[in-house]
């Protein structure tokens, strides 16, 4: 009985794999030559030559799709003959097309920075306030006020579950900050809320209280602390300002103003001409002599 599994028995229709070993039909061994391989090999290079591999499809490096190639290669593909020209023009212009998808995205990524930067700001006197307000918190159980400890309990719980909700809000939404106040983003049943924590603490207590926390009764006024539109000019203004550094204009140094200094007279040089009486110094320049009208003379 024959031994199937033998190599040297395979029919010749079937090939043994280089690499992985694996006895398939010729069939999986032919590869398509590209021109400059089949001008290689001595063929004109006018239609497609197949050549038979020794190693499978599978395990045969794979060529680079046309999608990956860069303009350069396309453009050389289709000088050699193995891409249609239109077909590298066409995937050339997608090219740059995706390009500048590519660049509007970095530009709406940078945005999305300033937007968040805005959403920080907002956010980080409101931490400033928790932070403060905890350690009052722990004071408070330190020294026994029992009913300030609670309400400040509440108070700060509150306050940093509408600190987390905004966190996750602006990191999820990518969207600008409608307030410039973190109190106005605190909804209107949990102000009610601290406001009854508030007034159930005893009178004294509460004047005791040095500074009311920044949420008690506070006047909601949604236009007051509106961000106000951007214009054109603000959004390139802070889009300025996030980027970094000011553009350097190189700019020509003015030349030096000459300083005035007062015109010295060599006094040791002893002029030709005789000095006459009254004059000090040596005339310089001849003063302007008045003209007279010429009918002066007649
Ligand atoms: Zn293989």
């Amino acid at each position: 009985m024959e031994n199937v599994n033998d190599s040297e028995q395979v029919a010749p229709l079937m090939r043994v794999c280089k690499k992985c070993k694996a006895t398939k039909p010729l069939a999986a061994f032919r590869y398509t030559l590209t021109r400059a391989q089949a001008k290689q090999q001595g063929f004109v290079g006018k239609h497609l030559v197949t050549a038979e591999g020794k190693v499978c499809k599978e395990c045969r490096p794979k060529r680079k799709p046309l999608s990956k190639m860069t303009n350069k290669e396309l453009t050389q593909k289709a000088s050699t003959g193995d891409v249609h020209p239109l077909v590298a023009k066409m995937r050339i212009e997608q090219n740059k097309r995706d390009a500048n998808l590519l660049r509007k995205a970095g530009r709406v990524n940078r945005w999305e920075q300033i937007w968040a930067q805005e959403w920080e700001d907002v956010l980080a006197p409101m931490k400033t306030h928790l932070r403060k307000l905890n350690q009052v918190k722990r004071l408070a159980k330190l020294y026994g006020r029992k009913s300030k400890h609670i309400f400040l309990d509440f108070y700060t719980a509150a306050l940093r579950k509408e600190m987390a909700r905004l966190t996750l809000h602006y990191k999820t939404q990518l969207c600008r900050a409608p307030y410039t106040r973190w109190e106005e983003y605190v909804p209107e049943d949990v102000r009610d809320k601290i406001d009854d924590a508030w007034l159930a603490m005893p009178f004294e207590e509460r004047l005791r209280m040095r500074g009311k926390p920044d949420m008690v009764n506070y006047k909601y006024d949604p236009d007051k602390y509106l961000r106000k539109q951007v214009k054109n000019t603000d959004a390139l203004a802070s889009r300025k300002a996030l980027l970094g550094k000011p553009a350097k204009i190189p700019r020509e140094t003015p030349a030096p103003v000459p300083k005035l200094t007062p015109h010295k007279i060599d006094v040791g040089h002893t002029p030709k001409t005789r000095l006459l009486k009254g004059e000090d110094v040596p005339v310089l320049r001849e003063p302007p002599v008045k003209e007279e009208p010429w009918w002066d003379n007649l």
